[in-house]
């Protein structure tokens, strides 16, 4: 099992299952949350149990799925994402895990719009643009 906090503590998460998918995202949404690439894994939303309030924010992605990114409201750290274009699962950023170690990251994608000083590790895999969702895992 795996815990997690946004910056200030008053959200708490906790995850039962393992990641579908991890990987650093450069969109430009992305760049504009964390002033970088997100570190993002991605896991059944029945699977993560949320304690606090958290706010939402929905905009349409590059992608041109709808993505409703989940926050805390008092320190403004974002948790989550869920995006109509993968239902059933939702991206934790992995950076609020209390052992990000934990997750190792398969591939840079949206690599075509990030800055030229990005570091992109190049063992991983790189996706010019949004990649292939993985399949909704049951439980
Ligand atoms: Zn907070
Ligand atoms: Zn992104």
């Amino acid at each position: 099992m795996r815990t997690g906090s946004c910056l200030c503590g008053k959200v708490r998460y906790t995850i039962k299952a393992e990641p579908a998918a991890a990987r650093l995202c450069w969109c430009r949404d992305c760049q504009r949350l964390a002033s970088n690439g997100t570190v993002n894994a991605i896991f059944p939303s029945e699977s993560i149990e949320v304690r606090g309030v958290v706010a939402e924010y929905v905009k349409t992605a590059d992608s041109g799925n709808q993505v409703t990114r989940r926050f805390c409201p008092a320190c403004g750290s974002q948790l989550f994402a869920d995006s109509t274009g993968r239902l059933g699962l939702t991206v934790v950023r992995v950076g609020t895990l209390d052992d990000p170690s934990s997750i190792k990251p398969s591939a840079n994608i949206w690599s075509a719009s990030a800055p030229p000083w990005a570091c992109m590790d190049s063992e991983l895999e790189r996706v010019e643009r949004g990649p292939v969702p993985p399949a909704p895992k049951k439980a």
